[in-house]
């Protein structure tokens, strides 16, 4: 008789994983609490795809031999609790997709520039002529990315640290953590050391002939090796050279390259900005090196990569002063590279929902860089105790449109206003593409 397997959440994961399940011709129990979002309800319907609605019925799951859970699905639920208590195994979609496929896999995590560094190894690899699927927690799910389209040679895979948490067996052969800052604390008991744990898990299968490539100036991630020395080969980069690192800038800020041989590769040029960009580019380069992809296509592709929306991206210039759309910083690490990547005065517009910030990293920077703040948010006062006197001007509101005509007012020709908030956007947005989209609204309004 077929396997039975249960599916729970119907998100892009879940519904890629039911996909996936009828594909291959397994039998299986789908659900989840929250209604069906429209787009999902149609696409089960077509495929003619049962999902239970408001309950997870237990007595289904109990008969599994294994659950596939959502990510968005804490750990904590009772119904996760009801499973790992019956002995069930629990896997994360990544886990689940990888036992269908014997592609090369390249798994990106980390706190900050997950989504840059995956977009851009994907880049790498298919201006490079490779057959390249490009996934994860962006775009398609693994499972879906395995259910709907011809099999690939390689997936480059978007892993959340939630993706994390549930992997089992899987063996990516290239995997990259970018950095560590304090994020999604809630889910790890606000304790560093689970979220890091939870992130380390995605290597802890890897054998000698693969490929670790970590940010030797992270300081959890080193320490965490050191904890727990990886079976793989490890390959650093890091912006100033250092015994570790393969990967590094020169004085020149050019990114210098040596993997192999002691054979030593130089890229002047990258279309993206800013320091952390430059960290991404490395992380990528690298990637694409170990999947012998010539010199000259990376250097190519370095240059004529376009900015991913909301992330360091142009807005427009407007009586010469420009706007930047970095509605995609919701920390405070993330902020600090974009405030870094500008020599200009800024006009900033921070705030939202904050997580427990510290902004005492953001000092130096604001007092050197910052002309104006504008606060933005439901509740400012966090922010604007901490730089009230630290800028000439400190100014709040509660509406984008008010926020970017401040800005505008505030600023003179040469000034760069940029939308870098720091703070997850749910207080006055339905989310942080809504929160950028709504900046660019106002600022062609201008
Ligand atoms: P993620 O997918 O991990 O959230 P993104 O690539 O979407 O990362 O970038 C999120 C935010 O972090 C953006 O504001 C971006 O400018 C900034 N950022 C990107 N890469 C890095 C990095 N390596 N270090 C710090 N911040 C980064």
């Amino acid at each position: 008789m077929a396997q039975k397997i249960g599916i729970l959440g119907a998100g892009e994961s879940g519904v890629g994983a039911a996909l996936l399940a009828k594909k291959q011709g397994l039998d299986f129990y789908f659900s989840d609490l929250n209604p069906l979002a429209e787009k999902f309800r149609e696409e089960l319907d077509n495929n003619q795809i049962e999902c239970e609605i408001g309950k997870h019925d237990i007595q289904q799951l109990l008969t599994c031999e294994y659950v596939v859970k959502s990510p968005g699905i804490p750990n904590k639920a009772p119904i996760v609790k009801a499973i790992e208590q019956a002995g069930i195994p629990i896997m994360s979609e990544i886990e689940f997709a990888g036992r269908y496929t014997t592609a090369k896999i390249v798994a990106i995590t980390g706190s900050n520039g997950k989504t840059t560094t995956t977009a851009l190894t994907g880049h790498l690899l298919k201006k490079a002529g490779l057959s390249v699927g490009v996934g994860g927690n962006i775009g398609k799910s693994f499972a879906r990315l395995l259910a709907e389209e011809e099999e690939k040679d390689i997936y480059v895979l978007e892993i959340s640290s939630f993706q994390c948490d549930h992997l089992i067996n899987f063996r990516p052969h290239i995997a990259v953590i970018t950095n560590f800052s304090p994020d999604h604390l809630d889910r790890y008991n606000y304790e560093m050391e689970q979220y890091v744990a939870a992130k380390f898990k995605l290597i802890k299968n890897m054998q000698a002939s693969d490929y670790f490539i970590y940010n030797t100036e992270d300081e959890w991630t080193t320490k965490t090796m050191a904890q727990y020395p990886p079976n793989c080969k490890c390959l650093g980069f890091s912006t100033h050279k250092n015994n570790q690192s393969q990967a590094w800038l020169d004085e020149n800020n050019h990114l210098i390259l040596s993997l192999d041989n002691n054979e030593i590769m130089k890229f002047e040029e990258r279309s993206l900005p800013g320091t952390h960009n430059a960290q991404n580019s490395m992380a990528s380069s690298m990637a694409a090196r170990l999947l012998q992809v010539r010199k000259e296509s990376i250097r190519e592709s370095l240059m004529n990569f376009d900015s991913l929306e909301h992330r360091l991206e142009p807005a427009g210039t407007i009586r010469g002063i420009h706007f930047i759309n970095d509605s995609k910083a919701t920390n405070v690490n993330a902020t600090w590279y974009a405030l870094e990547s500008v020599s200009k005065p800024i006009i900033w517009i921070a705030g939202g929902v904050d997580k427990g910030n510290d902004y005492t990293e953001l000092i130096p920077l604001i007092e050197k860089k910052v002309k104006a703040i504008v606060c933005l948010g439901i509740d400012n006062k966090k922010l604007m105790d901490e730089f009230t006197g630290r800028v000439k001007v400190i100014t709040e509101t509660r509406d984008m449109e008010k926020a970017v005509k401040m800005a505008f007012s505030l600023g003179q020709k040469g000034d760069t206003v940029m939308l870098s908030p720091a703070c997850a956007s749910f207080d006055l947005f339905s989310n942080y593409e809504d929160r950028g989209q709504q900046f660019k609204y106002w600022v062609r309004q201008l």
